[in-house]
């Protein structure tokens, strides 16, 4: 059986609803699926359900975006209390900050005689935490540019005259906040962000696992996380990290992470959820993950 801990839904910048991707999981047979929208957990209840229906088990979770030492980094927090009061307050200010972002880009590109409404890119959203790629599908959609590419490199790209940088926590902070909530606190893709030197910092700060296995990872970037975990304790996670159809397919499945990696993540949920300090098995997998090309 086989996971994939890593999806977003249309609650922030993927484009399928959550009902979709517990419907893909089952097709694909996928076992486990966990949806981590970006700073909310407001599609976890639906997803829940809709995975219920389908006879696939479901890990609720997010992604935070956070930094260190003036690095970017992303948190995945797997069996997050999505009801918890302070996570949810924390997530409000987020998305509120990822919204006057928007509006930000749009002033500057308003600046360059795009005339794209912040409406347009809110009302194509539809959610509380849009992102730039939401700004992007809006100046496609008005005609501005004639895909996402042209969008991300003309305009939106870091450094690019439409970019806004982005308000980030501390992420030590986004661990104590996930550990709060009862989850398990996760380093998201590393190999994208080039973090390696944060990790004893990230680790002493109580981090639990590590996303060894991603779509964008090569084999040997999936390798040398594999031993940054073992040299470290970490738990071992993976998924497809997907937003919706990539090359004509859904990138959801891509990631087949054995089932064998969840009992140890399960049992760190135990201990967080008791607040027990942490413990950190050993842990060889049966098999290896199945990463699918399409
Ligand atoms: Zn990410
Ligand atoms: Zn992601």
């Amino acid at each position: 059986m086989f996971a994939d801990l890593h999806l977003h839904s249309s609650f922030s910048d993927g484009t399928y609803s959550p009902e979709e991707l517990a419907g893909y999981a089952a097709r694909y047979g996928l076992g486990v699926v966990a949806l981590t929208d970006h700073d909310s957990v407001e599609g976890c209840e639906r997803m829940a359900a809709a995975c219920l229906r389908r006879g696939v088990e479901f890990v609720p979770g997010t992604e935070l975006t956070a930094e260190l030492d003036g690095h970017e980094l992303h948190l995945l927090g797997y069996y997050v209390d999505t009801r918890h009061p302070c996570l949810l307050h924390a997530l409000a200010k987020f998305q509120e900050v990822r919204q006057n972002r928007i509006r930000e880009m749009v002033g500057r590109l308003n600046r360059l005689n795009v005339p794209l409404a912040a409406e347009a890119v809110f009302a194509l959203a539809n959610c509380r935490a849009p992102g730039r790629p939401h700004v992007a599908r809006a100046l496609v959609q008005g005609g501005f540019c004639t895909n996402l590419d042209e969008a991300f490199e003309r305009y939106l790209k870091k450094r690019r005259p439409a970019w806004v940088p982005k308000f980030k926590m501390s992420a030590l902070e986004a661990v104590d906040l996930i550990h709060h909530a009862g989850g398990v606190a996760v380093l998201a893709h590393p190999g994208l962000n080039c973090v390696d030197d944060l990790i004893p910092d990230l680790v002493a700060a109580g981090m639990d696992g590590v996303e060894c296995f991603h779509t964008k990872h090569s084999t040997a970037t999936t390798e040398h996380y594999l031993l940054v975990a073992e040299q470290y304790g970490l738990l071992v996670t993976g998924g497809s990290d997907c937003h919706g159809m990539s090359k004509g397919k859904p990138l959801i499945g891509t990631i087949r992470l054995p089932c064998d990696y969840l009992p140890p993540l399960k049992a760190r949920r135990c201990l967080r959820q008791a607040g027990l300090p942490q413990a950190a098995p050993a842990f060889a997998p049966a098999e290896p993950a199945l990463i699918v090309f399409q």
